[in-house]
């Protein structure tokens, strides 16, 4: 089979995706060329895991970054918010309450954000539990530098995607439940959801953005 491009394969899932589905490509490990050939063949959505590597990138990516939004998909630490607000137009890691106040402490502006949820309650993973996160969002709705405007989650992963539908449909059933109770302050319009393995599915259970790497740049290094 053919190699094709970064570019290439950004058009290529855009492609078949659903229009109404925004494509995030999750950018972590890759140069910026990398990032500036995919902004260059029409991505607006970029995702980074670290703080100092989405500043290092955004800044050699130069003008051409200003033409997509980037966002935090990593665990944000406290003392890295000041710097991360700089950096990014959205937090899709919100996953802690303590995380959540010193983001309101700090901003001097609303910030963007998706609450993350940790939907298989794995050990190894950050974010709210399944239970505790209409309460959270709640309580997070009430602060007034912090704008809430979805659920994400990292999926678990299995050799069959299959496997992730019933968690998939799970955090569907929290977004609706959600944007039901239409809080002030929320606006419930983003469920980040689906990787390169499990975007089908994902789009299946009514993901409304999917994040890949790999399928798109090839395996990480
Ligand atoms: C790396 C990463 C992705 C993309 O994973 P792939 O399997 O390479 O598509 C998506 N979301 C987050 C939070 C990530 O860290």
């Amino acid at each position: 089979m053919a190699q094709r491009s970064p570019a290439e394969n950004y058009r290529h899932y855009r492609d078949l995706l659903p229009d109404e589905v925004a494509l995030m490509l999750a950018t972590k490990e890759r140069s910026p060329e990398e990032v500036a050939e995919v902004i260059e063949a029409g991505a607006d959505l970029i995702g980074e895991n670290y703080v100092q590597e989405a500043e290092a990138k955004r800044q050699l990516v130069g003008a051409l970054a200003e033409r997509a939004q980037w966002h935090m998909i990593g665990h944000l630490q406290r003392n890295k918010v000041n710097d991360a607000l700089d950096v990014f137009d959205c937090i899709q890691s919100l996953d802690s309450m303590r995380l959540a106040r010193a983001i309101n402490r700090r901003a001097a502006r609303p910030v963007r954000m998706l609450v993350e949820v940790n939907i298989a309650q794995e050990k190894t993973k950050f974010g709210i539990t399944p239970d505790g996160v209409v309460d959270f969002v709640g309580q997070v709705a009430q602060m007034e530098n912090l704008r809430v405007e979805g659920l994400m989650t990292i999926e678990p992963l299995f050799d069959d995607p299959a496997d992730a539908r019933l968690y998939l449909a799970r955090m569907r059933e929290l977004f609706d439940a959600l944007r039901a109770q239409d809080l002030p302050g929320v606006q419930m319009r983003t469920l980040s959801m689906g990787m390169s393995g499990s975007w089908q599915v994902a789009v299946e259970e009514g993901s409304t953005m999917v994040r890949l790497g790999t399928a798109v740049f090839g395996p990480r290094t």
